[in-house]
């Protein structure tokens, strides 16, 4: 999507450790016209009209699901992080492996928010390795939800995730691909 490369390459920052830094309008600052239509291209590229819910994993996802929810006019549910005294005993769980952190956390859903034969499109902020989208993977499929489609703002084609998500043949839509950060330059794929 040229919008989002032109911001990519206007406004990124590549940090070490091949992590691409975009908090002026993707991760601190969010620009909600860009989230827009970037919510209206994974709605073009996806083809599908009739969705019931969309699925993210706090925190850096729920800017782009919510704008993708919106576009549809559709609940937008995130998996949690930490946990708290408002949810219930009821969920859906599953363990993600942090690639900017470097860490593992568990990721819950409460089941009465997702619920069988749902149709779903499953929308993250990055795809580095695949651990996050493989947990949001999972929540779905605990629940019997129906996904259509995977949409990715930035997936990072050198790292290995993209690969592993489009075996699992679920339709994986990505904005813009980034063959390489070496050199502290973005090159698009
Ligand atoms: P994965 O689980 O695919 O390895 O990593 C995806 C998650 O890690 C995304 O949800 C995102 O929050 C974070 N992430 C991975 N790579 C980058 C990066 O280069 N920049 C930023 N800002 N976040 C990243």
């Amino acid at each position: 999507m040229k919008l989002l490369k032109e911001r990519i390459l206007e406004e990124g920052r590549v940090l070490p450790g091949n992590i691409l830094k975009v908090d002026s309008f993707l991760n601190h600052r969010v620009d909600p016209l860009l989230f827009q239509e970037m919510a209206k291209e994974f709605r073009k590229r996806f083809g599908v009209e009739e969705i019931d819910k969309v699925l993210t994993i706090e925190v850096s996802g729920i800017a782009p699901a919510y704008a993708v929810a919106l576009e549809y006019g559709v609940p937008m549910v995130f998996g949690k992080k930490t946990d708290s005294k408002t949810l219930g005993d009821e969920c859906y769980t599953t363990e993600i492996h942090s690639f900017t952190k470097g860490n593992s956390y568990t990721a819950k859903m409460d089941s009465h928010l997702l619920n069988e034969g749902d149709r779903v499109l499953l929308i993250d902020d990055f795809l580095a390795n695949g651990r996050a989208l493989t947990g949001l993977i999972d929540l779905a499929e605990q629940a019997n939800a129906e996904i259509l489609g995977i949409g990715i703002c930035i997936e990072k084609s050198f790292q290995k995730g993209g690969d592993l998500i489009r075996k699992t043949g679920y339709p994986l839509e990505s904005l813009a691909r980034i063959k390489s950060l070496e050199n502290e330059t973005v090159e698009f794929l």
